[in-house]
């Protein structure tokens, strides 16, 4: 069995800015497990100027990830509250400069970075159980053409994300706050220029939102809750195409694109973190800890951030400083909510669908169940 310092399950930003912690600040063995083949399209690329500070402190220059990579927001388009046009109507993000990743070269380039640093990255190995014996982590994974694999180290991270198995695995508690889905489509038009184009449009049953990625193509997306797609047979391309025509601003700005992929894709956007202890020699980061809807523009930077401090909690000699991690996480979660609630009661249209109603309801404080 081959044996690692540390195991991380997950390769988004906040697996890779973990383990570049680990062996850039404590000279860790990292090995970093991912199902996928990094292949797949990833989702999210609205990033505020924090995102170069924890380049910095990875000592990744900003250049490694060529030029194009971050390219600076002018305003988003916003019909938020009403079907007037305002602009720069997002959540945290307002107040400082904002950048559209590349997110294919973002979470490439960290991983790339890795690799050059000597860390192991097993793509297409999707980790299946965990146990701890004697105070080792024995990993058991799986992967396509090796069968199953197994591995050991003295620490685990997971770094899994948003549909994390592990907290259940391990019995973590979560707690989850709402239900939210994102239904999108990557669409381009040979003869439009979306670069730089953001717009956000509140409706009944949710928001849709739309961003230039390149010249030719653009993410659009339909977010509302799981119960409400449902009902409403929005994941059913003909009904979304429905629904898209008939919003106030983006329908008109992407008549005649066309769909890169031939299905809808559906992501899980809801609200949630961890809410009880974690076992000896274990952290979750980025998601996994905590995730944030979406309007809110935090999950990479986040991610980001999450994955530094949780390597440097897991590596501290004082016995609490996981736990005082945790205790973060969950305050900044509590923030959000604060900072969310204000946000959507701008919405005032559709007080009685069940999508609005949710939000207008004051959040209270999330209890705080890891000891004290
Ligand atoms: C529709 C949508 C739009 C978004 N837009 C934005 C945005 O504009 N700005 C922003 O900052 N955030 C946005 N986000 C959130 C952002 O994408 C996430 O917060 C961010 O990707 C979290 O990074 P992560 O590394 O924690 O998780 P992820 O990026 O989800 O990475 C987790 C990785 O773990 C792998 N994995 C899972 N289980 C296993 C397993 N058992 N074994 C091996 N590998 C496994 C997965 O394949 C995945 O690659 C958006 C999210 C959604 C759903």
């Amino acid at each position: 069995m081959q044996t690692y310092d540390a195991i991380i399950i997950g390769g988004g930003p906040a697996g890779a800015a973990c383990a570049l912690s680990l062996m850039l600040f404590h000279d860790k063995k990292v090995l970093l497990l991912e199902r996928g083949d990094f292949t797949q399209p990833r989702i999210g690329e609205q990033v505020s100027h924090s995102i170069f500070d924890f380049l910095e402190y990875l000592d990744i220059p900003r250049e490694a990830f060529g030029a194009g990579c971050f390219t600076p927001n002018y305003g988003k388009e916003s019909y938020w509250g009403s079907d007037v046009e305002t602009h720069h109507f997002s959540l945290f993000t307002a107040q400082g400069k904002t950048y559209q990743l590349d997110r294919a070269r973002f979470d490439e380039t960290l991983l790339m970075t890795i690799s050059e640093r000597g860390g192991t990255i097993i793509p297409r190995c999707k980790q299946i159980s965990m146990a701890q014996q004697e105070g080792c982590w024995q990993v058991q994974c799986v992967h396509p053409e090796q069968g199953t694999l197994h591995y050991q180290s003295e620490y685990l991270i997971d770094a899994s994300g948003r549909q994390t198995k592990i907290g259940q695995l391990l019995g973590i508690e979560r707690v989850v706050t709402d239900q939210l889905v994102g239904i999108g489509a990557f669409v381009e038009h040979p003869e439009r220029v979306f670069e730089q184009q953001q717009k956000i449009e509140s409706c009944e049953y949710g928001w849709w939102y739309m961003a230039g990625l390149s010249k030719d193509l653009a993410v659009v997306t339909c977010f509302t809750d799981m119960d409400i797609m449902k009902e409403k047979q929005l994941n059913h391309q003909e009904v979304w195409n429905q629904c898209l025509a008939k919003t106030t601003a983006i329908g008109g700005s992407l008549q005649g694109c066309i769909s890169t992929q031939p299905k809808l894709w559906v992501k899980q956007a809801n609200s949630q973190y961890y809410a009880s202890d974690f076992p000896e020699k274990f952290v979750a980061v980025g998601d996994a800890v905590a995730s944030f809807d979406p309007i809110s523009s935090m999950g990479i930077g986040f991610a980001m951030l999450s994955g530094c401090h949780g390597a440097y909690a897991l590596m501290h000699e004082q016995k609490t400083a996981v736990r005082d991690y945790q205790q973060d996480a969950i305050l900044t979660f509590d923030e959000y909510c604060e900072t969310k609630w204000d946000f959507y009661k701008k919405e005032q249209r559709w007080p009685n669908h069940p999508f609005w109603q949710r939000r207008l309801i004051k959040p209270s404080k999330q209890q705080h169940r890891v000891s004290a």
